[in-house]
């Protein structure tokens, strides 16, 4: 971390000047982090870190958090962006059967936000301890408008990666957890404010602070029956689409089969222009796991993951993508998810 820590000598705005700030900075973020594991050689306090490589394939991913598009400080708070920003590339090693190491973070602090190093860091310490994963460095400017807050982590793959592509016909579809809850509330966030957290609490923390799959990932990771996996974050559509693209198949839904959270069906049913099975197809931001199983190893991936629903089953890809809804009538399954790059 040290040697990489940029833009503190921001004198003429009087928030931090000079190296002896600096070296509180990183003092003070190396207490938060607090002690790492045995694998690591060398964290924060030197131009690198050095790290133990696992006898295993590595995953790489990094994904972050901008104020305006992903985040609002208005209903979220400095702990809660730190805790998600982790959460959110846990869920993608997750995603590939892994399980996370070590993470590099990258924080520009907006305007306002100056103080906000330390929480951002205690919400990314919890998760991080919570998953055994080591923050070891990074890096922290000003940013002349929005916050924003990029990580990047290495994992180590299981004995089986599981990609997006490997879905065969007659395959089951199945998730883990719930769907929908996040959408809704980010609805009820930004329709009430932070009153949400008391009057719906396990959709607004869904939003706030999800819990990602990497215990789950990492047993599935140990199966051969998942021929492919991925994490929902753009809306369950939108990732099966991602699915049935890479692996040239179609798929069955069902919409009676979608686990859906009574939160979210109570909160839908007071704000108006959404409904819970929109939420759930296409809602985003789950961080739940979806995937595809051969039907053969159905019981010994649900003895791995108990959590696991099947939701439908895949079809070839002539008979494209569609929804059974509840009252039998079958259509068309649409691309309509979280577009990240949307003004
Ligand atoms: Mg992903």
């Amino acid at each position: 971390m040290r040697g990489t820590i940029s833009g503190f000598y921001w004198g003429r705005k009087g928030i931090l000047t000079g190296i002896m700030r600096e070296f509180e900075l990183i003092e003070q973020i190396r207490q938060t982090v607090g002690k790492p594991s045995k694998r690591v050689l060398m964290g924060i306090g030197d131009d690198c870190a050095v790290l133990h490589s696992p006898k295993a394939r590595l995953l790489a991913t990094t994904d972050c958090l901008v104020e305006g598009v992903h985040f609002d400080f208005s209903y979220m708070s400095a702990f809660e962006v730190g805790f998600k920003a982790l959460a959110v590339n846990l869920s993608d090693i997750a995603a590939m059967g892994g399980k996370p190491l070590y993470a590099l973070v990258t924080i520009g602090l907006g305007k306002g936000a100056e103080q906000s190093v330390r929480e951002l860091y205690r919400g990314m310490s919890k998760i991080a301890r919570d998953f055994s994963v080591d923050i070891v460095g990074g890096n922290v400017s000003r940013s002349p408008r929005q916050t924003f807050v990029d990580v990047s982590l290495i994992g180590q793959a299981g004995l089986h990666t599981h990609f997006r592509k490997g879905a065969k016909k007659n395959d089951l579809i199945a998730v883990t957890g719930h769907l929908g809850a996040s959408a809704v509330g980010l609805r009820l966030l930004k329709t009430m404010g932070r009153v949400a957290l008391s009057r719906y609490p396990t959709v607004s923390r869904a939003h706030l602070m999800p819990s990602p799959r990497v215990i789950e990932g990492n047993a599935l990771g140990r199966l051969s029956g998942v021929t492919s996996l991925i994490d929902i974050s753009d809306g369950l559509a939108a990732d099966l689409q991602h699915i049935l693209a890479a692996s040239n198949v179609g798929a069955l839904i069902e919409q009676d089969a979608l686990p859906i959270h009574l939160q979210t069906e109570k909160a839908c049913s007071e704000l108006d222009g959404c409904t819970a099975l929109e939420c759930a197809l296409y809602g985003g931001e789950d961080y739940e796991l979806l995937m595809t199983i051969a039907p053969k190893y159905l019981a010994e991936v649900k003895r791995a993951v108990p959590k696991v629903k099947i939701i439908g089953q895949v079809l070839s890809a002539s008979q494209g993508c569609v929804l059974r809804r509840a009252n039998r009538v079958v259509q068309q399954l649409g691309l309509r998810g979280w577009d990240h790059l949307s003004p």
